[in-house]
C-alpha cells in the first residue's frame, strides 16, 4: 500500500507568511514607482531552459525602436542571460541571488536604483529559473508571464497548478518540438484554462520568432 505524507501547517509556514506580507508591501511600492514613471513592467517566470531569455531577447529586438527598454535578470550565480540581452544595447541589471531560488520585491526595488527610470518606459524582469516559488512573490509588475516549454513534458502544468493560478499569460514555447516530445498542445492549453480560466495562452518558437507578435498583442505593447 502506498503511503502519502501531507505536511501540516507549521511555525515555519507562519514565518513564511510574514515574509510574503513584507514582500507584498514592497511590491506595491514598486508598482507605484512604475506608475509614477510611466513604466510598463512584466515579470517573466519559468524553469531553467524554458526560453525566458530567448523570449525577452526577441521582445527586446522587436520593441527597442518603440520603447526605451530595461531588463532585470535574476540568476543564482551566472551572468549568461544578462550578457545575451546586453548585446541589444538596452539597460541590463543583473541580480545574482546566490542561494535564493526566486526574485523578491526588495531585490527589484534595489535594482531600480541602477536604472534611469525617467528614460525607461518598458521593463522586463527575468525571474530565476524555477517554476515553483517565484509565483509566491509578486514584484509589482503589470502582468506576470509564465514560459513553459514542451520539453518539460505533458504534465508540466498539472504538476505546478499554483504557478498558473497566479499568472496572466502563459507562453508555450518550443512548439516545433511538440510532436517529437509527444506533447499535445491543445491538452496543455485546456489544463492551463482549467486551473485559471482568465489566463491567456500563446504558442511560440522563440528561436525563429513564431508567436512573438501574438504575445506583443497580448501584452498590449
Ligand atoms: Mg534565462
Ligand atoms: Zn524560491
Amino acid at each position: 500500500m502506498k503511503e502519502i505524507i501531507k505536511l501540516e501547517k507549521t511555525e515555519t509556514i507562519e514565518t513564511e507568511k510574514d515574509i510574503l506580507e513584507v514582500n507584498k508591501k514592497i511590491a506595491e511600492e514598486n508598482r507605484e514607482i512604475f506608475e509614477s514613471y510611466g513604466i510598463r513592467a512584466f515579470d517573466v517566470m519559468g524553469s531553467v531552459g524554458a526560453g525566458k531569455t530567448s523570449l525577452i531577447e526577441k521582445l527586446v529586438g522587436r520593441l527597442k525602436g518603440k520603447y526605451s527598454i530595461a531588463v532585470i535578470n535574476g540568476d543564482l550565480t551566472t551572468t549568461i542571460d544578462a550578457d545575451i540581452i546586453g548585446k541589444h544595447n538596452v539597460r541590463v541589471v543583473q541580480i545574482n541571488t546566490g542561494r535564493e531560488c526566486h526574485l523578491e520585491a526588495h531585490m527589484i526595488k534595489k535594482a531600480l536604483e541602477k536604472i534611469d527610470l525617467k528614460k525607461t518606459n518598458l521593463l522586463f524582469i527575468e525571474n530565476v529559473g524555477n517554476l515553483i516559488c517565484p509565483s509566491d512573490f509578486r514584484l509589482g509588475t503589470e502582468k506576470r508571464v509564465v514560459v513553459i516549454s514542451v520539453t518539460e513534458g505533458q504534465y508540466v502544468v498539472v504538476k505546478h497548478p499554483l504557478t498558473f493560478l497566479d499568472a496572466d499569460i502563459v507562453v508555450i514555447n518550443k512548439i516545433d518540438l511538440a510532436e517529437v516530445m509527444g506533447v499535445n498542445l491543445d491538452k496543455l492549453e485546456d489544463e492551463i484554462k482549467n486551473i485559471n480560466p482568465n489566463i491567456k495562452t500563446v504558442r511560440t518558437n522563440c528561436r525563429n520568432g513564431t508567436g512573438i507578435e501574438d504575445l506583443i498583442r497580448l501584452l498590449n505593447l
